[in-house]
């Protein structure tokens, strides 16, 4: 089983056995984060866990993977439009190196701080470097940001670009040589741009927090554009067909690589951390006003259309002519899996 048969199969479907009231949870687990009722409130939770030698280089600094075990856990709140308050963090490691942990914990701190987040509690265990942390916060309004929520007729929005995390990734794993790939030598600045794409995503919390009102339905891209596409595409029961033109290329991504990698990592790089949604065609006005005001790029890069049972595809990728690319394990592998075999 792969890593989301394995949540379904074990998880998900036998949820409902561990709670006895289950009217508490407005949204269980299949989306970005879950929300439960208190009272008049909504309390958001989301978890994410980087483990050395997966989810970073065991090359990775201290301050590195504090930032970046920030970000990742921030970006499920921004596909929820939701406010982040506090978080626990459960720190597994092999033993206990004071330099490593007292850079950690500051640049941890500090990035928390920077979000208006408290560290509230924890875990410290002996083991495989293994961090994992648990947000917590909630969610002010009604209209909530699922990954449900897509409606047939929808314009399918992506905020900047995706593909710089894997750009990203390729020049981390080259170290301080040029990625296997590149085409041409990198300035200083591209580098370390690039390094940070891996390190310091940016959490797009405000984006999120403004698309509620405005878009049906919302994911973040941790698992590359076409896997998120098909999450968001299932949970809403419905096909997601885009338009391979309309999806930005960042230009940095053309003196790294040749189309067929460029496209590769925009379509199923992952680690990018930017928001994929979708929203009503009444309102590309109001997403254009918010795009600068908030100078975030906002493309509309295809559109919401109905579930067709016989072909069972749930994301359709078109050409300039209007022509489908095949999506397959050949052409473009969705996205990262855990456990696939
Ligand atoms: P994301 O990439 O947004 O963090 P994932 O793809 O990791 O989300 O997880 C998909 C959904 O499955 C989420 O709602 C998550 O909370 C849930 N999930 C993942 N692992 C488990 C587990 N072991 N038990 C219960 N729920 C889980
Ligand atoms: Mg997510």
């Amino acid at each position: 089983v792969n890593e989301f048969e394995l949540i379904n199969n074990y998880f998900k479907s036998n949820a409902s056995l561990a709670s006895s009231s289950a009217s508490d949870v407005l949204l269980g687990i299949g989306d970005d984060a879950a929300i439960v009722r208190l009272g008049e409130r909504r309390l958001v939770v989301a978890t994410d866990t980087l483990n050395s030698a997966v989810h970073f280089p065991v090359e990775a600094k201290p301050e590195q993977i504090a930032t970046r075990v920030v970000a990742v856990n921030l970006s499920d709140f921004a596909a929820m439009g939701a406010i982040p308050h506090w978080a626990t963090l459960s720190l597994s490691m092999p033993n206990t190196d004071e330099q490593w942990l007292a850079a950690f914990s500051h640049t941890l701190l500090k990035s928390l701080l920077a979000y208006d987040v408290q560290l509230i509690g924890g875990d410290t265990t002996q083991g495989p470097l293994s961090i994992s942390l648990t947000v917590m916060g909630e969610s002010k309004k009604d209209n909530l940001l699922v990954r449900s929520g897509a409606c047939v007729g929808d314009d399918i929005w992506l905020s900047a670009y995706t593909g710089l995390g894997k750009a990203g990734l390729d020049k981390v794993l080259s170290g301080n040589g040029l990625p296997k790939n590149k085409l041409k030598k990198l300035t200083e600045q591209e580098a370390s741009f690039l390094v940070d794409q891996f390190y310091q995503p940016v959490p797009r919390l405000q984006l999120g927090q403004r698309l509620l009102g405005i878009a049906n339905a919302a994911i973040d891209i941790s698992d590359g554009l076409l896997a998120e596409a098909e999450h968001l595409a299932t949970q809403s029961q419905c096909v997601l067909t885009l338009n391979q033109p309309s999806i930005p290329v960042h230009p940095i991504l053309s003196t790294l690589y040749n189309q067929d990698q460029q496209w590769q990592a925009i379509l199923c790089g992952g680690d990018d951390y930017e928001l994929l949604f979708t929203a009503s065609v009444d309102q590309r006005k109001a997403l254009n006003d918010l795009s600068k005001e908030m100078c975030i790029p906002l493309a509309r890069i295809g559109q919401v259309d109905k579930a067709d049972n016989q072909q069972g595809d749930k994301v359709i990728l078109l050409d300039q002519l209007g022509r489908s690319i095949e999506i397959n394990e050949k052409s473009y592998q969705k996205g990262y899996l855990h456990f696939n075999a």
